[in-house]
């Protein structure tokens, strides 16, 4: 018998609606014993069940995994690997020669609440976000073998720094199978990048940009381009493939500017024009972004919590009008934002008031959001993070 946890009165109507969490504050009763990661049932206060899922001791206390009553077996988790890998084929992500960095496995996206794993050029990363789902990780590295074959090289288990609670449990970053590799060069539309998963920021490389970067490609030719927060100069490699006649990558992290002007190489050689700066994104723009044509804005979320949206789209404001003041008249910015909790809606909003502010004449030529390998829950709107936006400045 599952331990069942009972809903207060009226807040079971997001479960009905298939959205995939519980909060501690809806839970009325819990009846049996529970600890963190065990799969528990839920019902609504009249006995009626709902859903089934991970439990945690947080504000999330439960991730659902099934709306009906099933097995959470081998094959319950086989099926659901299966899903994802046959999407990523069909969207040419999966055995792409072009392109060999991709997700596999996006959390509540995939309906694998609590789970991401990238694939870098044969190697599975993987980051457990739940205790429910980590405590599974052998059979899911046994079941991804069976699934995936020879396409995959070796499976790394980078979670210590993820898993919010971790029980009694000592998550370690270790590899799970196959070869102890800690870096490959990767191919995303032809271009190649150098990931080191191991030590880079996440799994070692923003996959959520691709289709984005090549987009850069397309407005770049004869541009001044500047990067910034640039990381390992996913941008700055399309501008120069798209024929920017300079690009500067500027970045906080000195072991990311060290890999974005790598990266410049081995796709451009060592006369790549191509500079590595590290800087505060803020003060390089101050101080230096008169001589732009092309800006891209991609920096890390701001909010991470409810709690500090008013200070996020206060940041979004206040990085956007500098931007908007440098940029040369006829220029182009690409400015992102990753928050989860920032709305597409605020997100522009920030953007009007500094463009308003700047006194800048600005058109929105696209709206860009995140690649079909980061797919949208239709019932987790909380799944949709990266906002763009990509505007002409008069
Ligand atoms: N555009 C990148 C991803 C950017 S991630 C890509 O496509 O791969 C955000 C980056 O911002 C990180 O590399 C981080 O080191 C950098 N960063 C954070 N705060 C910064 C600051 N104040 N100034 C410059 N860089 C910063």
């Amino acid at each position: 018998m599952r331990t069942k946890i009972v809903l207060r009165s009226g807040k079971d109507q997001s479960l009905r609606r298939y959205h995939p969490w519980v909060f501690s504050g809806a839970i009325k009763k819990i009846y049996g014993p529970l600890s963190e990661g065990d799969v528990v049932d839920v019902e609504d206060n009249k006995g009626e069940f709902l859903g089934m899922g991970h439990y945690a001791p947080g504000s999330i206390a439960i991730r659902i995994i099934s709306f009906s009553r099933v097995d959470a077996d081998r094959d319950f988790w086989k099926q659901r690997f299966v899903a994802a890998y046959l999407m990523r084929k069909e969207m040419k992500l999966a055995g792409n020669p072009e392109t060999n960095a991709w997700r596999l496995v996006y959390g509540e996206g995939d309906l694998l609440p609590g789970l991401i794993i990238d694939y870098y050029a044969g190697m599975l990363v993987m980051q457990f976000h739940s205790v429910g789902m980590y405590r599974q990780r052998e059979r899911f590295a046994e079941l991804l073998r069976e699934i995936m074959g020879d396409e995959i090289i070796g499976i790394y288990d980078k979670s210590a720094a993820t898993l919010p609670f971790k029980a009694d449990i000592k998550p370690r970053d270790e590899w799970l199978y196959g070869k102890k590799q800690k870096e490959a060069e990767v191919l995303e539309y032809g271009n190649h990048f150098l990931v080191n998963w191991t030590e880079g920021q996440k799994t070692g490389f923003f996959l959520d940009q691709r289709e984005n970067r090549k987009l850069i490609r397309r407005l770049s030719k004869g541009k001044e381009v500047l990067n910034l927060f640039g990381y390992t100069g996913g941008f700055s490699v399309y501008a120069l493939r798209g024929g920017a006649s300079h690009v500067d990558t500027v970045d906080s992290s000195r072991k990311a500017i060290d890999l974005s002007k790598i990266n410049a190489e081995i796709n451009f050689g060592k006369d790549a024009p191509h500079r590595g700066i590290v800087a505060d994104a803020f003060d390089y723009l101050e101080k230096s972004g008169n001589n732009y044509d092309l800006i891209i804005l991609d920096p890390p979320a701001f909010a991470k919590h409810n709690n500090v949206l008013p200070n996020a789209l206060q940041g979004y404001k206040r990085l956007n009008e500098k931007a908007f003041r440098k940029i040369r008249p006829g220029g182009i910015i690409m400015t992102f934002s990753c928050s989860q909790v920032v709305s597409r809606e605020n997100f522009r909003k920030s953007v009007f008031v500094a463009a308003a502010n700047a006194g800048r004449e600005v058109k929105i030529l696209f709206q860009l959001s995140q690649p079909p390998d980061h797919p949208v829950n239709i019932f987790h709107p909380e799944g949709e993070y990266l906002k763009g936006l990509v505007l002409r400045v008069g």
